[in-house]
Parts: C-alpha cells; structure tokens; sequence
C-alpha cells in the first residue's frame, strides 16, 4: 500500500453505548477526544464517526442515528450477541464501509462483536482499540480470531487488560495520555477524599464510602449516573456518611473540585482495563489510593504517588489513608507528565498505525 509517512488519512470509529460527551462511553470517551486531538496537531486527516447527539468541543464528527448498544458490563459471560433494530452500531460501520476508500486506516473504539466480525470485509485495515478487560465469551472469541487472522491489529490500554484475553501474540499495549495543560497543581488540599467515575457496580462505590465513613473524612463523588438504583442502595446503606455527589461534570469543572482532595479513591470491582481518572488525579498533583488490580497496578507507584491495597479491602484503604503524609503531592504531577502526557500518547497511537499499514 502507497502511504505517506507524514500524513495519514484516519476514519475513527465511537463507541455505540451513547453519544461522545455525555460520559456513558466512560473513560474511552476522553482516550478519543485526547487521540483525535494529538492526530488532528500533527497534521492527519482525521473523521470521527459517533452517534448522533455527540458533541465534541472543536472536533468536526458525522453525527449517526439509530438505537443504541447495551453496555457489556451488565452482561453474564454466555450472553448472545445482542444487535437491535436500527443499531447505532450497525448503521457507524455501514457509513465505515461506505467511505472506507477516503481512508488509510480505520480505527474501531467499540467494545463490540460486530466490528472485529466485519474486519476481514473491508479492504481497508482497521485497528481495534479494546477499552475493558474480557467480559463475555462470544466477544473473547471474536477478538482472538482477528488477533490471528491480523496480528499487530488489537491493542490495549494495559498489560494486565491483555491478559484476560486468550492471544498467543504480544499485543500492543497503548495506555493513556491527557491534555496536562488542563489540570492545574495543587499542593495544599482540603481534609476531603475524592471518587470519580461511573456510578454503576462494578466501579465499587460503597467501598469508599465505607472508608470514608471510617475515617471520617467527607468523600467527594463526581461522575456519570449510570445505575440510579445502585446509587440509591448506597445512600440507604450509608445514612451517615458525609458524602456529596455533585454531578457528571466538564473536565474544567471536575478538575477544580479534584485538585483540592487531599487523595483519590479507586475502589473498583471489576478488572479495570486503565483507569483514566488515576491519571487525572495524578495530574493535579492528587495521589491515588486503589485496589491492586488492573490498570491501576501499573500506573500508581505504590509509596509514592499513591497506594496499592488488596483488593476488596476497606480497612486496607483506611491505613493508607492514614499514611497519605508520606506522598510528596510534586511526585504524582511529576509522574503523570512524564508517563502520561497527550504527546507520548499520540507516539505510541502514530507508531501503532505505522506498524499495522507497513505490515499489509
Ligand atoms: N469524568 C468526567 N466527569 C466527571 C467524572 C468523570 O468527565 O464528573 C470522566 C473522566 O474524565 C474519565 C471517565 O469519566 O475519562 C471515567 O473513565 P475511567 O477510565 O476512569 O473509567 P471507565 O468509565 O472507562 O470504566
């Protein structure tokens, strides 16, 4: 294939969950956004395809109609594959396919069946940006298949996100990056805690209510709500603590409230596959208190911009709150420009395509 070094023509391709901007994609809503961005900086050709509805503050996107995906996380790990009438999914890849030409590569940020089944289709190469760790059998095996049929073409935020799918080949593992300029420093908090995120189940909320109420520091909760039922058995369970949910809130905004906490909590069920809000954290100089498990393990430098706890555990979480003393707040900044800066992730995404269009 005859591409240009410098310049590349790239059809990214949103997740079918909900429209960009308004948080039910999660953290792949932000790794997006940040992608786009660095690629648009660096001279690309860059078309977002996302359900209609989304907004995107100064990135052009063709807006699609149709009904959207249920989220895999409610899913048991036998669910069929489940596409509805006029799916967003379904009608995002036929626009895909019809301007397929237009492109060089192809870029899929669905964490859906469909995609990866329609690969070996296209004529165009496309790359799959896998954004949570293995949740349901049908999804493993389709993922598998296409590592074989195109290897180098799955990649993944972390190692440990990897790990839960059965590939016998080393896949790229991305990470993430953010926009630093974004996140201002702060070096003397407030004696609160913060929780940022979905508020659905498997992001483990109650644990760091709990926590909280043991400690006796009040807790700060931000994010999208997901699961309102959830939300409501927490505030029945935990009359007492003082808790404050303000919202699903601009990165601006969020920021502002984050930066003052004197720590983050992590308190996540499930194996989660990154964990952008531990980046977020860090870059407001806020360190990350998280159960040792996924993405998390690999970005908090355990003693040192944060702690790593055994999973599940509360009282875990409690002691190293006591021993937030011991983290130099400079340290955690100092860690999220060095590792996670939107630049770096914008080398490890450019390298990625390379490697995929240089293997055709
Ligand atoms: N977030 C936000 N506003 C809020 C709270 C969270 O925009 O009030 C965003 C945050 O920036 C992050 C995402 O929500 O990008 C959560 O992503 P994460 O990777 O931590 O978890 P996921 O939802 O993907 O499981």
């Amino acid at each position: 294939m005859n591409i240009s070094p410098s310049h590349l023509k790239l059809l990214f391709v949103s997740t079918p969950v909900g429209p960009l901007g308004t948080g039910l994609g999660g953290g792949v809503e932000l790794s997006l956004y940040n992608i786009a961005q660095e690629m648009l900086r660096r001279g690309h050709t860059l078309q977002i395809v996302a359900p209609q509805g989304s907004t995107f503050k100064s990135i052009p996107l063709v807006q699609i109609p149709g009904n959207f995906q249920i989220i895999a996380q409610s899913q048991e790990r036998t669910a069929p594959i489940i596409i509805s009438e006029n799916s967003v999914l379904a009608n995002m890849w036929e626009y895909a396919r019809q301007v397929q030409d237009d492109y060089d590569l192809i870029l899929n940020f669905a964490y859906d069946w469909l995609p990866f089944y329609l690969t070996p289709f296209f004529n165009r190469p496309i790359a799959h940006f896998v954004s949570m760790g293995s949740l349901y059998e049908a999804m493993d095996q389709i993922v598998a298949q296409v590592a074989a049929q195109f290897p180098g073409t799955i990649g993944f935020y972390t190692s440990s996100q990897a790990a839960t799918f059965n590939i016998n080949q080393q896949c790229p593992c991305l990470s993430s990056g953010i926009d630093l300029s974004l996140y201002q420093f702060c070096a003397q908090p407030q004696l609160e805690l913060a929780w940022l995120g979905r508020i659905a189940p498997e992001k483990g909320l109650e644990d760091a209510v709990a926590a909280a109420q043991i400690a006796n520091i009040p807790l700060k909760i931000m994010g999208k709500m997901q699961d309102k039922s959830y939300w409501e058995k927490i505030c029945q369970d935990y009359p007492d603590v003082p808790i404050k949910y303000l919202g699903f809130m601009s990165t601006a905004q969020m920021q502002q409230e984050l930066r003052q906490c004197r720590a983050m909590l992590m308190t996540p069920r499930w194996m989660e596959a990154f964990g952008n809000v531990a980046i977020e954290a860090l870059a407001c100089g806020v360190p990350v208190i998280a159960y040792n498990r996924g993405g998390p393990s690999e970005i908090i430098q355990d003693g040192m911009t944060g702690f790593l706890v055994e999973p599940d555990d509360v009282n875990g979480l409690v002691d190293a709150i006591a021993r937030l003393d011991q983290i130099e707040r400079y340290t955690c900044r100092n860690q999220a420009e060095t590792e996670y800066s939107v630049a770096a992730l914008g080398d490890r995404f450019e390298l990625w395509f390379r490697d995929i269009l240089q293997s055709l």
